[in-house]
């Protein structure tokens, strides 16, 4: 069966990106690109809009009929728009799957809402490198156990603005409650007479520069051996491979709320 994909800001940088994913996939089809309501961009070409050949959906802002339409909707918009996106998709029982990052309370009621009536996903990274380092990383912790100090290394490119990045703390985040520690056991960077490094304590430091997509390293060191853990993101288009093998997988799915472990088959 083939799967109907709506994209949800589908004129956006992730939007075209899907758009780019849909047109390699079998399994799963462009069936509507919705767009604001004051968007240049509505009627145009979807396909056209992400550099390749028409798809022969153009842009429109009727999100009640692109959800009718299809059997799940992708959204990565901005954080206001998800709960009209949300909301469309509990009126119809539609499947979704969020990317938008920075969800407000607002937002999150919005997907405990559609979650009530439709399974949905919500995931701030939808890398499946990245999903995968996260389950390796608190397992590695928990086996290695508080003999091995953890430390967590992370690069971007210089036009970040914020840091250190989510996904370094939700790496430390996982570590932690592997080794039974709460972010205040997080350091978030050294210098001085800053004294022995306590057993209870992550590390998490930020370098910035150049055009580097995502670098993550999560060291254990323990003395005579360091295992590290690395995750090298060269391309954003992992982030719509990852959208869009969630939005195959979460179609015909019980009602309810999942994450991206649970595409991947991590969770425990
Ligand atoms: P973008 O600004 O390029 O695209 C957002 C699009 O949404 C725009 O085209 C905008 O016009 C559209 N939009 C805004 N309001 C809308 C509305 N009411 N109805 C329909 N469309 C609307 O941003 P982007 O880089 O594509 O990122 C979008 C979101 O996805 C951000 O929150 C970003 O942080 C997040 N993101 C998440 C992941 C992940 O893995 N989860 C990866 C990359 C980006």
């Amino acid at each position: 069966m083939i799967h109907r994909v709506a994209i949800h800001g589908a004129a956006g940088r992730m939007g075209r990106a899907i758009v780019g994913v849909l047109r390699e996939r079998e399994g799963a089809m462009l069936s509507a690109a919705v767009e604001r309501a004051d968007s240049t961009s509505l009627g145009l070409d979807a396909g056209t809009l992400a550099g390749g050949p028409p798809a022969g959906v153009p842009l429109t802002a009727d999100l009640a009929a692109a959800v009718a339409g299809c059997d799940v909707l992708v959204d990565f918009s901005a954080p206001d728009a998800v709960v009209d996106a949300l909301d469309a998709c509990a009126a119809a029982a539609r499947a979704a799957v969020v990317g938008t990052t920075g969800l407000h309370a607002a937002a999150i009621a919005a997907a405990d809402r559609l979650a009530a009536v439709a399974p949905v996903v919500v995931a701030p990274n939808f890398s499946q490198g990245v999903t995968l380092l996260l389950h390796l990383a608190a397992r590695a912790a928990e086996l290695l156990g508080p003999g091995f100090d953890a430390e967590i290394v992370e690069m971007h490119h210089r036009h970040k603005v914020d840091a250190p990045s989510g996904t370094a703390m939700a790496l430390a985040r996982a570590v932690g409650a592997a080794k039974g520690l709460s972010e205040e056991a997080f350091v978030f960077g050294r210098s001085g007479q800053v004294g022995a490094r306590p057993q209870a304590q992550i590390g998490v430091m930020t370098l910035r520069g150049g055009d580097v997509v995502g670098e993550h390293t999560l060291t254990l060191a323990a003395p005579g051996e360091i295992v590290a853990l690395t995750h090298r993101a060269t391309d954003r288009a992992i982030f719509a491979r990852g959208a869009v093998r969630a939005a195959e997988w979460i179609v015909g799915r019980p009602a309810g709320r999942y994450d991206m472990s649970d595409v991947m088959g991590l969770a425990s």
